[in-house]
This record gives structure tokens, sequence and C-alpha cells, in this order.
């Protein structure tokens, strides 16, 4: 068995929050040494903590990782929606403390991350890139942070500048699809957890990959495997291809 990692989560009261305290309990390699939700002090229980899992609000993530760093205490970041700003300031600290930073904590998506890049790369510029995704009516930023690294892989493996080439959503005389574009959709409705499709279509056919989350415990799972891997490591920056060994 290894040793016990002692983890402090901020945004515990949240719905990854509480997904995160249960599968916690469930581990006996995990002891959950403090809770944060808005209006508690992270400074009261930060020492107490090897690693902070942080899946509050994008607002509250530089704070919380700047006290990181001064602490000398490793962390998980699962928020997303980060401005180019937040991210900076974030990815700064990672001369300081170890990060795992991942728009998705699932070993099923991020097998899908591997696989749209390897279906980019051999479809080639032929095929239209379209990203779909779906969430439950309550999530407040859109695209998704899973959807995002989705056409940030597309983009990479296509050598488009991606700030160029995205098409949030279509309206009115948009014109012709152009062969540089790629579409990007957000739905939202109900409870779904998570939903994501990568299409590649072109004349006679068309491949899609799809990823459906039915249970925010394949997140919470994959947050905690990354902090027990995380607090082993040098300060950098990592994500969860790091964690899981696909790179
Ligand atoms: P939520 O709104 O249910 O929970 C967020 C919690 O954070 C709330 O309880 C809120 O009170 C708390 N909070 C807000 N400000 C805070 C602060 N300053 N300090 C401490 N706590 C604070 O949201 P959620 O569905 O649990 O999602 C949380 C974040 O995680 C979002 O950014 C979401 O997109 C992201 N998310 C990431 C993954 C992933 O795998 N990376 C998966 C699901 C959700």
């Amino acid at each position: 068995m290894n040793p016990v990692t002692k983890i402090i989560i901020t945004g515990s009261k949240g719905r990854m929050g509480r997904a995160l305290v249960a599968c916690a309990a469930r581990n006996p390699e995990l002891v959950v040494a403090g809770q944060i939700d808005a209006g508690d002090d992270l400074k009261t229980v930060i020492d107490a903590g090897d690693v902070v899992i942080d899946f509050s609000s994008h607002n509250a993530t530089p704070g919380i990782a700047a006290l990181c760093a001064e602490r000398g205490k490793a962390m998980v970041i699962g928020t997303t929606g980060h401005s180019d700003a937040g991210k900076s300031q974030i990815t700064n600290l990672k001369s300081k403390i170890p990060i795992v930073l991942a728009s998705n904590f699932s070993t099923g998506v991020n097998t899908l991350f591997w696989l749209t890049r390897k279906a980019a790369e051999i479809l080639g510029p032929d095929f239209d890139l379209e990203v779909v995704e779906m969430h439950h009516r309550l999530k407040k930023d859109a695209p998704s942070g899973t959807a995002t690294t989705l056409v940030e892989i597309l983009a990479d493996a296509r050598k488009l500048q991606l700030k160029q080439s995205l098409r949030h959503g279509r309206e009115g005389i948009v014109g012709e699809r152009t062969a540089s574009e790629i579409g990007m959709h957000s739905l939202r409705g109900g409870d779904v957890v998570g939903d994501h499709t990568v299409i590649f279509a072109t004349n006679g056919e068309r491949v899609e990959l799809t990823h459906k989350a039915s249970s925010r415990e394949t997140f919470a799972n994959g947050a905690l495997r990354a902090a027990q891997w995380v607090v082993k490591q040098k300060p950098g920056l990592y994500d969860m291809q790091d964690v899981l060994g696909l790179k």
C-alpha cells in the first residue's frame, strides 16, 4: 500500500467537491485533511495537507494556487473557463510547485484526446472538423474545458491557428464552410454530466468519436489518482496524460 496522501478539497460543497469527498472516503490511501468552500479560509487548514484539489471556480483558482505556491503544496486543478490572464497566473507557478491542470480527469476522455489526435493525423485535411458538447443546465462556462482541449488538439494536429480557425456555432448567411474551420457547438440541458463528440466529415463518409460521462465519480477518481501522483513530482506543469503515462 502507498503512504497516505492528505488532501484538501476547495469547492467541497459543489457537485464535484461532494463527489471527491465521497470517493476519497472509500480510498484507504487518502485522508481528507480539509474541506473548503466559499467563505472559508484556506489558510487555516492548508498546512495540514500534502496537496490541494481545486474544483471551485475559475475566479478562485489563481488565488488558491498562489497560496499553495507560498506554502509549497502540490495542486490538482479541475476548474475550467479560465481567461488567458488567469491561466498565466496559474501556470507561472510551475517553477515553485508541481501542478496537474486538466480540463477532464476521466480515463475515457483522455483516451478520446489520444484518439482525436490520431484520427486527425490519419484522416488529413480533406475531413472537416466539428466538435459538439452537451452538459447539464447549471454549467456556467461554455464551451466546456474538455471541448476546448479537443479543438486545441485538432488545431495542433492540422497545424492551424486556433483563434482564426474556431467557429462558435453558426448563424445567418455565414457562407460556405472553409477547409480551415473548426466548428464548436455547446448544448445545455437537464442533468447531462458531460457528452463530447468529435466529427470528421468528408464527401462520402464521416467518422464520429464520442465519449459520454454518466457519473462525476469518473472525474473525481481521476483527480484523486492525480493527487497521489503529483505529490511525488518535481515542480512543473502536468496534465492527465502525464498521470496516466500516455505521453
Ligand atoms: P459547482 O458550482 O457545483 O461547485 C463549485 C463550488 O465551489 C461551490 O460549492 C462554490 O460555493 C465553491 N466556491 C466558489 N468560490 C469559491 C472559493 N473562492 N473558495 C472555495 N470554494 C468556492 O460546480 P461543479 O460542477 O462542481 O464544477 C466546479 C468546476 O470544476 C467548474 O469549473 C467545472 O467546469 C469544473 N469541472 C471540471 C471537471 C474536470 O474533469 N476537470 C469535471 C467537472 C467539472
